[in-house]
């Protein structure tokens, strides 16, 4: 295809091949001057053994930048961290506007407002269902189910194809908080003819259809009436549906409900501002847990996925200020872990099990339904919808792989598989890859963003893995040492298996190493240090069989 003619095009910048850290762009027009749409802006969380120090991970967005005066603003689909998460540190270098419906911007100016020193960031309020234009792109909301209040999909109108972005989303007709997923709309969708379909993979290898958060609710109100003691639920904050499931089931036996965990009164606060939490008796703060008897509390607490300071980690370590539990009681886990937060669920279960508390999971009863379509409804959404182009989304190669392959044996004509900063072309013609535009990750380390690319992170992971080496000497200009060089180790052992000093080892072969070099070139301070660093590795290697960092300074006196 000749550059310079009229083209609509997709890239992800992220969430394309993992689940987390969700960025999407439309772009429309020829590849000059082209105008773009940004579909979410999300973060993922990193895993303390491989990213050490490092919070969360961000799409790197050096291609908007870049493109800045051609992007249009920021659709959100839903107020979920993997689509928003990252909003509040990139959008003060992008400063565009942004558009969400009433519950996603309540909680973004919440969880802003928690935030030290975050910026103020205006967004512009769409409601449910809502209809609105940027430039070319005609962009109207489709509720879906999920689990998360309002949850969304966008239609894409444009001049050469409408595109429906799924967002995150699972049929589920009875799903606690209305609405439900908008069929009609999608069917009608379907009816005008619909170019592409863009969509969740998450459960993609999964048979069948999700149970309904009304089943779940079921099962959470007779594990609350059957209790004796106290009960505790924990579940992802964001979760309102499976809040209020808890709250009705608790008020049915007269058991007051005690938010514990800072996310949970947010979310709650927001829940009842936006009018979630209708008919919902008014909750207790944690400072009262203790004076309610046991068979009068639920306390809903924080921490699902055994976050180290979160509320529920404090309860299984018995050092939660306020909040206990003891035999008898009973804590419910009404979710699942995230891959890579089972260690940290285990333990926690483990802590609290070991005090006696009874443990309920989904293991054994429904306390929990996931919030994306398994495979029966991508079937249902495909046969709405009718799309001409299938991409998969929001998943793992393997996630995406099978959407792909249920995609083509439900007749869709084009399937295209793409990574992180692809760039491909939906219409005029077939679809395809037809380009590479700059995407990667940022690391939010303590208070700023970081490259993935930069060495801060890897250095890091070696020093916890193997430890540093410091070592100072000074030598005259020409090249004889002074006094002897200074050795310290960090994070290595004190001595070898023959109980010889590391130090020794260290401080002897950067003396040989400076002995063994011709004359000339110990005036040279690089070539002193460079030589020196391979000796202290050398020989703490040949003892330990790892090798540390070095750093060698070398002072010319
Ligand atoms: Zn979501
Ligand atoms: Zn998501």
């Amino acid at each position: 295809m000749a550059n310079g003619g009229d083209e609509l095009v997709f890239a992800p910048l992220g969430g394309v091949g993992e689940i987390g850290m969700n960025l999407a762009i439309y772009g429309l027009g020829a590849e000059r001057s082209r105008q773009w749409i940004i579909v979410d802006v999300g973060v993922s969380f990193a895993s303390e053994e491989q990213l050490p120090g490092v919070d969360l991970i961000l799409p790197d967005i050096r291609y908007l930048l870049e493109q800045r005066k051609n992007v249009l603003g920021i659709v959100l689909t839903h107020a979920h961290e993997d689509h928003f998460g990252a909003l509040i540190d990139l959008w003060p270098r992008l400063k565009l506007p942004i558009y969400a419906t009433p519950f996603t911007a309540a909680l973004f100016e919440a969880k802003r407002l928690g935030e030290r020193g975050a910026p103020e960031i205006p967004i512009n309020i769409v409601p449910l269902g809502g209809r609105f234009s940027l430039g070319p792109f005609d962009i109207e909301y489709v509720s879906m189910a999920h689990s998360i209040p309002e949850s969304n999909g966008l239609i894409l109108r444009t001049r050469l194809g409408t595109v429906l972005h799924t967002g995150d989303w699972k049929i589920d007709p009875t799903p606690v908080i209305e609405p439900p997923t908008d069929e009609a709309k999608l069917r009608a969708l379907g009816n005008d003819g619909c170019l592409a379909l863009l969509g969740d993979s998450t459960n993609a290898v999964r048979e069948g259809r999700s149970p309904s958060e009304t089943d779940v609710a079921k099962t959470l109100a007779a594990l609350i009436a059957s209790a004796r003691g106290r009960v505790g639920v924990t579940t992802f904050a964001s979760n309102v549906a499976r809040i209020r499931s808890v709250a009705l089931a608790a008020a049915g036996c007269d058991r007051e409900v005690v938010l514990v965990g800072r996310a949970m009164e947010r979310v709650a606060q927001v829940a009842r501002e936006t009018g979630y939490l209708e008919g919902v008796k008014d909750f207790r703060s944690a400072d009262v847990y203790g004076y309610l008897p046991p068979d009068k509390v639920v306390a809903l607490c924080t921490g699902s996925q055994g976050e180290p300071r979160a509320a529920l980690a404090r309860i299984a370590e018995g050092n939660h200020p306020e909040v206990t539990f003891g035999r008898g009681d009973r804590i419910i886990f009404s979710s699942r872990a995230i891959p890579g937060n089972e260690k940290g669920v285990s333990r926690i279960i483990n802590g609290l099990v070991d005090q006696g508390i009874e443990v309920i999971t989904d293991r054994t009863h429904l306390v929990h339904v996931s919030g994306h379509p398994r495979r029966a409804e991508l079937l249902d959404m495909i046969g709405w919808v009718r799309p001409k182009i299938l991409i998969p989304v929001h998943g793992e190669a393997l996630h995406m792989a099978e959407h792909a392959t249920l995609a083509r044996q439900a007749g869709v004509a084009q399937v295209l598989q793409c990574r992180n900063g692809d760039l491909v072309r939906l219409a005029p013609g077939t679809a395809e890859v037809i380009d590479e535009v700059p995407a990667g990750r940022l690391y939010k380390d303590g208070s700023l963003l970081v490259g993935a690319e930069q060495r801060t992170v890897a250095d890091r992971r070696r020093l916890g893995f193997s430890g540093l080496v410091s070592v100072a000497l000074a030598v005259t200009d020409r090249g004889e040492l002074v006094g002897d060089p200074e050795v310290e180790l960090t994070g290595i052992p004190e001595a070898d298996r023959d109980g010889n000093l590391m130090a020794q080892l260290a401080f002897d072969a950067v003396l040989e190493a400076f002995d063994s070099m011709p004359r000339p070139r110990r005036r040279d301070p690089d070539a002193i240090a460079e030589a020196a660093r391979r000796a202290v590795r050398a020989a703490i290697g040949a003892a330990w069989n790892k090798k540390p960092m070095c750093h060698v300074h070398v002072l010319t006196v």
